[in-house]
């Protein structure tokens, strides 16, 4: 009887550290385990303790930029040229007709009423004509804005290819170029001319078809085409001396550049097509992207700046 009450205590004793040794596995799993705020916060952080599973979907998307499939063909930095012409996404979705928006063309005068920009862009030309009038620089006109693909062509079969681009090849087809002249004298010998060829980047202008950069370009001399390309990068073509093309070859071989503008920080990185996807989100909420109508694309942070 003793030696049976003996052996039914051992069974017990067997059976309860045979489930303690159960619970603790479960525990050790960590399937039922509630994490204190300590390792939620380590998780979070990427710490020892975060497994996969516990990687929120959202997280891991925003590592990347989300970059749509044409970005290449889309942007302000667009190369526009025979080779690579305007894809019809690129034009520039606020282009009005001036004559018809008053509070656009303060400042300058218009050759005729049917020309037509980028509301941005007139906004930006403003600002700049602003400043050269407080240089007592004041007798600028657009002579020309953005032309549709028609337009264009009609043009190009009227000038013939010496003096006009065809259809779609064009800067002025995508609504960021025009042509600024002075109602004093040829752009090249008229005041307008020269403040423009000196400050035109400050405002995120450039001259785009300059006269040492024939051989780049493959266009002739024009005083009076003026692009538009946004700060930084105006700043850094002036100050290296370099045509949109020579620009976009510089960002491909350096991979990433920063330049420092008024006080404001830039980094500019370029990456190839192929790397879109892995394009990392920038630190500041202040970017942009754009392509170079090649085979790339551009992207500008502003970088925070320091607390002083
Ligand atoms: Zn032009």
């Amino acid at each position: 009887m003793r030696k049976w009450f003996f052996m039914l205590a051992v069974i017990v004793i067997l059976v309860l550290v045979g489930f303690r040794s159960v619970q603790h596995q479960i525990g050790g799993s960590g399937t039922k385990h509630v994490k204190t705020e300590t390792e939620q916060e380590a998780a979070k952080q990427g710490g020892a303790s975060a497994k996969p599973e516990d990687e929120s979907p959202s997280k891991e998307e925003s590592l990347y930029l989300d970059v749509s499939s044409n970005q290449v063909h889309l942007g302000n930095l667009l190369l526009v040229n025979k080779d690579h012409p305007v894809s019809g996404d690129a034009v520039k979705k606020d282009v009005v007709n001036l004559f018809d928006h008053k509070d656009l063309m303060e400042g300058y005068s218009l050759l005729d009423a049917h020309i037509m920009l980028s509301e941005d862009l007139a906004r930006h030309f403003m600002t700049m004509v602003d400043a050269a009038r407080k240089d007592g620089v004041d007798h600028f006109l657009i002579s020309s804005g953005y032309r549709d693909f028609d337009k264009q062509e009609e043009l190009y079969k009227e000038k013939g290819s010496e003096y006009a681009l065809p259809a779609g090849a064009s800067e002025h087809n995508l609504g960021l170029s025009m042509d600024i002249g002075s109602s004093l004298k040829e752009m090249d010998k008229a005041p307008e001319g020269k403040w423009l060829k000196e400050n035109a980047w400050k405002y995120g202008f450039i001259l785009r078809y300059p006269e040492d950069k024939i051989s780049i370009t493959g266009i002739q001399y024009e005083p009076w085409h003026f692009r538009y390309v946004g700060l930084p990068h105006s700043a850094v073509m002036y100050e290296k001396n370099m045509a949109l093309e020579e620009y976009l070859d510089y960002l491909k071989q350096q991979g990433k550049i920063t330049e420092t503008v008024e006080g404001k920080t830039y980094e500019i990185a370029y990456y190839p097509s192929a790397d879109m996807e892995k394009i990392d989100n920038p630190a500041s909420a202040n970017y942009e992207i754009s392509g170079d109508n090649i085979d790339g694309v551009i992207v500008t942070t502003e970088k925070e700046q320091a607390a002083e």
